[in-house]
């Protein structure tokens, strides 16, 4: 992604707060935005926020929450460049995300390029290449999740096709400095169907740019479907557990508690097996009521078996059943992430040794600054 320059900004205080809180911070309370700046409010995983670049790396922060509001930041922009100013004061030059040149592109067919993958973080190309879920608008749907949303509002294309997805990534490479691509999927009622078009999407896109390949999927019942992933040219894989509490699963995630927590963790075997340590990850969301020790632990257990915690801040997206909840207090963030951190350091696994995905990425995380600490 490439970004406008931040301000020379001689008005920015000295301020005592150190970077890496501040980040953390800006992910639990948020960030106000001038009217208009863009933003996002759809899609799946944490997807309400925008794209920042501060301290030398792409965060994304909240923007459109209802708790955004009352956030001490706020940013303010002026000709070419921004400052993150906290309760007024500016504290941090930003340099905020410019439009990037694959969006303007269509397809044969008049589609836009934004409407099957989008920039995401600093480097990464993502899409939702089923923008929909045997699950959503049903009881068994994950609460925290909007993958419909961005279809409803006309955004996107239901179902990728995986040369058009071929073409936007080797534009994405050649035009915005795209490095790697997150793929994630609604499920099908066919499981087989679901691996197998995630398999084509990948394999068109390592075709055409080369570009290394995350894929982010419920565990299927057969796991021997995942071979087919790993033979279409995935280099990474996602399994989200989100939570290592039954309860709090049940509750936030009833199909993946039906999935059943064994079922994440043979995937997670299997995954680490045809992946590699390190290539494999799950999602742990911090603020759905789970205890800092309970999260350490299924962060622990899953660091033995050679797969990355991804731990990040709950971010409640307007529109889903848990629109109204809060980020998980900063504090309590830094407290996990610097348990977490020393898990990483411990068990050998570091988000820079991840080839593709989200660990790579981690803007949606401040996990990446503790583990420099280790
Ligand atoms: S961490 Fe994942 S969801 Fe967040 S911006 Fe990066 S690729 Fe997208």
């Amino acid at each position: 992604m490439q970004f406008r320059h931040a301000l020379d900004c001689s008005t920015t205080v000295r301020f005592t707060m150190d970077m890496r809180s501040i980040q953390v911070e800006l992910q639990s309370f948020g960030l106000r935005l001038p009217p208009y700046f863009p933003a996002r409010n759809g899609g799946a995983g944490p997807a309400e926020g925008c794209t920042i670049r501060m301290a030398g790396r792409a965060l994304t922060v909240p923007t459109q929450s209802h708790y955004v509001g009352s956030s001490p930041y706020s940013l303010q922009t002026q000709a070419g460049g921004a400052v993150v100013c906290r309760e007024g004061v500016a504290i941090a030059e930003v340099e905020i995300p410019v439009r990037p040149h694959f969006y303007d592109e269509t397809t044969p067919q008049g589609e836009s390029f934004s409407s099957i993958a989008l920039l995401h973080g600093a480097d990464c190309l993502a899409s939702t290449v089923y923008q929909n879920c045997v699950y959503w608008e049903t009881q068994q749907a994950c609460k925290f999740c909007g993958i419909g949303l961005s279809f409803d509002r006309g955004a996107t294309v239901l179902e990728k096709d995986p040369d058009m997805l071929g073409s936007v990534a080797v534009q994405a490479a050649a035009r915005d400095g795209v490095r790697h691509v997150t793929l994630t999927t609604g499920m099908h009622s066919d499981e087989s169907y679901t691996v197998g078009h995630l398999a084509r999407c990948a394999q068109s896109i390592t075709a055409g740019s080369g570009l290394p390949v995350h894929v982010q999927l419920m565990p299927p019942k057969d796991l021997s479907l995942l071979d087919e992933l790993k033979q279409a040219g995935v280099a990474t894989i996602g399994f989200h557990l989100e939570t290592g509490d039954p309860g709090i699963l049940e509750s936030i995630a009833p199909a993946k508690s039906r999935c059943g927590i064994q079922r994440f963790m043979d995937a997670f075997m299997y995954g680490v097996e045809l992946f590699g340590s390190n290539q494999v990850s799950s999602f742990i969301i911090v603020g759905l009521g789970e205890d800092a020790d309970s999260i350490v632990r299924i962060a622990e257990k899953l660091c033995r078996l050679g797969v990355f915690p991804y731990v990040l801040p709950l971010r409640p997206i307007p529109g889903t059943p848990l629109s109204s909840l809060w980020p998980p207090d900063h504090r309590q963030m830094i407290a996990i992430y610097k348990r977490i951190a020393e898990l990483l350091h411990d068990y050998g696994l570091s988000s820079a040794a991840s080839k593709a995905g989200c660990v790579r990425c981690g803007a949606c995380s401040c996990m990446c600054l503790f583990e420099k600490e280790t």
